[in-house]
């Protein structure tokens, strides 16, 4: 299963423009597009309920008409998303140059935080100690600021989920076609936008993709315009999915700047991807939360009702703490609903179980974190592993690696957690998820887990694909000083301490030397390339992607970051909603060519 999705994107333009403080409260300004387009006044102001209403406006038969229905839809969307509050999650990473392997990372930085979509874009932060200076990020909109040093504002990578939250008509713009293109299965019109003389400071600037059928934007790729002093916008492509019926969805943002040629000046250079999703999550208050407390998650169905015996009601306590956490993650858009990637990792668990002759009271479950930080937890007899941590991940044997560390948890009954069988500390916002919750075992239980780990590997199918597993952990050693973003565990333990991997590290010792100029030594994979993740209902599966050739040691890409490619398709039952979330980037789609084949 060595998929790979190398791309190698044209990048975007990489020019620095400068920012500009938009204001966030400027007035809506309501159609312009009413003025020019009587036809379909009435049918503007109930839109918002239904996309499907769409299809029955006549279709527009000149450029004008298509413009009054783009800036129409993108209405719509605004307020069909303005009671939703999606997790955004950025990580970024700062570039240097590397002779050999050209922009590599230099440090990294990660946010996790929900965006209220509501009035204007918004966003509540779950890591602590990030978005201080809040005032000014609200300011800002754009991105950084180099106050004092250049310092990245969270919000700016999810500024471009709209071309403008307040604005956006003509008035404000002008549309020029471009083009027709096809964007995967999706057969679209291509406009550039520029923003008007007056428009004002923090205009959208760059270009615009319109599905054909309702005239939804479904990539935005560009910048924001008019510069003041202090601050910056950066580079933004954003693509959106249609995951709901009628709708495009913000799914995809890839942030990049910085120029390597020779004698440039530049200042900053990173790239970052930004994703969305729990589009569907309630947005639950407190209270109603209290309505969700479980109470019995355990059904006595023996015919004859017996009293438990107390390593019996041990058992029961810790499954009911299990059940509550797991539930509860799930419900924060945390851990993803059960799939096809769990039945993957059980199978490399199951593996491991029955060569050992594992028995336990209770099967073990997988479930996938959605997050992108390299980590792992158990709680009670249920492991979970990240996303970003399966992507890295080069083949089955260092996943079983990765599993065997909490299997051993879990065999030599270093159970955590069961505090949270009191329901009472599931109470508790989403955004403090991770001050309430954490299962972060003592160091001696991390030692003992490790060497069970290997006796287990040592005893399973997977003892002869351990060094893989081993040059795993050696290329995760090269890059860990750079990584300490991506290496922040924030449930389980870090898989790292102060820059040296510790986890597993014996593997390495016997694995041969790592070559980044070895072609077919595939060490670790970019981030993005195994797992994607369905935006609005935060469901997981596997990339299914042809493997693109490496030609050079610069296509490696280990633990990196890349440009978003989804293949764009409509929603459908018979694409939906799997094939419909094209998560991640592959080269056979990097190129949209303006195929004449009408698959529409
Ligand atoms: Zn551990």
């Amino acid at each position: 299963m060595r998929t790979m999705n190398w791309m190698i994107l044209a990048l975007l333009a990489v020019t620095m423009t400068a920012v500009a403080q938009q204001s966030a409260s400027a007035p809506q300004n309501p159609q312009p597009v009413a003025a020019t387009q009587p036809g379909q006044t009435a049918a503007q102001p109930s839109q918002a309920q239904s996309g499907q209403a769409q299809t029955n406006l006549a279709p527009p038969t000149t450029m004008d008409q298509v413009v009054n229905r783009v800036i129409m839809r993108e209405k719509d969307l605004i307020k069909f998303l303005s009671l939703r509050t999606p997790i955004v999650e950025t990580y970024l990473q700062n570039l240097t140059q590397d002779p050999q392997l050209g922009p590599i990372p230099q440090d990294d930085h990660y946010f996790l935080g929900r965006m209220d979509l509501s009035d204007s874009i918004d966003r509540n932060d779950y890591l602590q100690d990030k978005g201080k200076d809040e005032g000014m990020e609200k300011r800002l909109l754009g991105g950084l600021t180099k106050k004092f040093k250049f310092q990245y504002q969270p919000l700016g990578f999810s500024w471009m989920i709209f071309a403008d939250r307040n604005d956006f008509d003509r008035q404000h713009y002008d549309f020029h076609y471009a083009r027709r293109e096809f964007l995967g299965d999706v057969r679209c019109l291509v406009f550039d936008l520029t923003p008007k003389k007056d428009a004002g400071r923090g205009r959208f600037l760059g270009r615009i993709w319109v599905e054909d059928h309702e005239f939804s934007i479904v990539r935005l790729n560009g910048t924001y315009a008019r510069p003041s002093r202090n601050s910056y916008y950066f580079h933004m492509d954003s693509w959106r999915l249609n995951l709901v019926p009628g709708y495009w969805v913000p799914s995809y943002i890839y942030s990049e700047e910085g120029d390597f040629t020779a004698g440039a000046k530049n200042k900053i250079a990173f790239k970052a991807q930004t994703r969305m999703w729990g589009y569907n999550l309630k947005t639950g208050t407190p209270n109603d939360e209290l309505t969700n407390i479980r109470v019995d998650s355990v059904k006595d169905d023996t015919p004859t009702a017996q009293d438990a015996t107390p390593l019996a009601a041990e058992r029961e306590w810790q499954q009911q703490a299990e059940d509550n956490v797991i539930e509860r993650l799930e419900r924060s858009g945390l851990v993803a609903p059960e799939g096809d990637v769990d039945k993957i990792l059980q199978t490399v668990v199951n593996n491991l179980e029955i060569t050992n002759n594992i028995e336990l009271p209770r099967p073990v479950r997988t479930r996938v974190l959605t997050t992108s930080p390299l980590e792992t937890f158990s709680v009670g007899n249920t492991i979970v592993v990240s996303r970003g941590l399966i992507d890295v991940l080069p083949d089955e044997g260092s996943l079983a690696m990765v599993l065997s560390h909490e299997l051993a948890h879990i065999v030599l009954g270093h159970n955590l957690g069961s505090q949270y069988a009191f329901n009472d500390r599931m109470l508790f916002s989403d955004e403090s998820t991770y001050q309430n919750l954490g299962f972060k075992h003592i160091p001696e239980e991390e030692t003992a887990a490790d060497k069970k780990a290997i006796e287990l590997l040592k005893a399973s199918p997977y003892a002869q694909k351990l060094e893989s597993a081993g040059l795993f952990i050696k290329a995760l050693q090269a890059c860990a000083p750079q990584l300490s973003a991506l290496l922040q565990a924030h449930l389980g333990n870090n898989i790292t301490e102060n820059g040296r991997v510790t986890r597993m590290a014996q593997l390495a010792t016997s694995a041969p030397a790592l070559d980044w100029n070895k072609l077919d030594q595939i060490a670790a994979l970019p981030l993005g390339g195994r797992v994607k993740l369905n935006p609005w209902d935060d469901k997981v599966e596997i990339v299914k992607a042809q493997p693109v050739a490496i030609t050079s040691a610069r296509d490696k890409m280990p633990f990196e970051v890349t440009p978003f490619f989804p293949r764009l398709s409509r929603y459908g039952p018979a694409s939906a909603p799997a094939s419909t979330t094209a998560a991640v980037p592959t080269t056979t789609a990097a190129t949209a060519t303006a195929s004449p084949s009408p698959t529409n």
